[in-house]
């Protein structure tokens, strides 16, 4: 596909997220998060020049890589695999805009001594396994609120910002609706939260109607 051609291919994917969201409520705004886990700098580049600024990786190691090899361009570095306690310090180290993927208290209180001996702070959202699925990480629905406190009180270099989820893995749409409305529910409860991010290139539209107002598009928004 050559530039012409991927940016009219682009604009439909725009478009796509804009109907959705306009569906729910015109003052209701929804961020495109470009997860470039399959792309390389050059195609993080190709996106940039048509006016996408956030991007995501889930890996510690790609996320130095490409942030440091497009370090000139005013780029917003999110975060949204899940960390392991001997990655933690690397991850500080990189400064991301938004972690999504915490996802127990246990890890919140190792990235608060780091972050205290670090003298910094973390944005972050507390991962939710609403469907609860063994093959995905995340708190229970039914402890999410709980420990959403508890970082928040144990935690004050970890500043919470909302909750992310996956959708089911399923074909049942009503089941992928049914996790993402269960993530909604938590969300609501959550003191001071103001990101909901779900949503990836499957399943966007059904979770901007659910609530959702951050969304992670990796493999449609490079044409994957
Ligand atoms: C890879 C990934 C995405 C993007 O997936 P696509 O289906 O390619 O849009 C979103 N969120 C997380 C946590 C991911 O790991």
């Amino acid at each position: 596909m050559n530039e012409v051609e991927y940016k009219i291919y682009i604009d439909d994917v725009i478009r796509r997220v804009e109907s959705a969201r306009i569906k729910v409520n015109a003052h209701h705004i929804v961020k495109i998060v470009a997860i470039s886990k399959y792309s390389d700098v050059q195609e993080i580049k190709n996106l940039y020049n048509i006016g996408q600024r956030a991007f995501g990786e889930n890996k510690v190691q790609d996320l130095k890589a490409k942030s440091n090899e497009l370090e000139d361009l005013p780029l917003e570095w999110h975060f949204v695999g899940n960390l392991q306690k001997n990655k933690i310090n690397n991850l500080l180290d990189l400064k991301p805009s938004l972690f999504h993927g915490l996802d127990s208290l246990d890890i919140a209180q190792e990235i608060q001594k780091k972050c205290e001996a670090k003298n910094t702070t973390l944005n972050a959202l507390l991962q939710i396994n609403s469907a609860k699925e063994e093959s995905k990480h995340g708190v229970m629905p039914e402890d999410a609120l709980e420990v959403y406190e508890q970082i928040q009180k144990k935690c004050p270099n970890i500043k919470l910002k909302g909750v992310m989820s996956i959708g089911a893995h399923s074909d049942d749409k009503a089941l992928v609706r049914k996790s993402f409305e269960t993530t909604h529910e938590i969300y609501k409860k959550c003191k001071d939260a103001t990101i909901c991010s779900m949503g990836m290139s499957g399943d966007f539209e059904l979770a901007i109607e659910c609530g959702s107002n951050m969304v992670r598009l990796g493999s449609i928004m490079f044409n994957k």
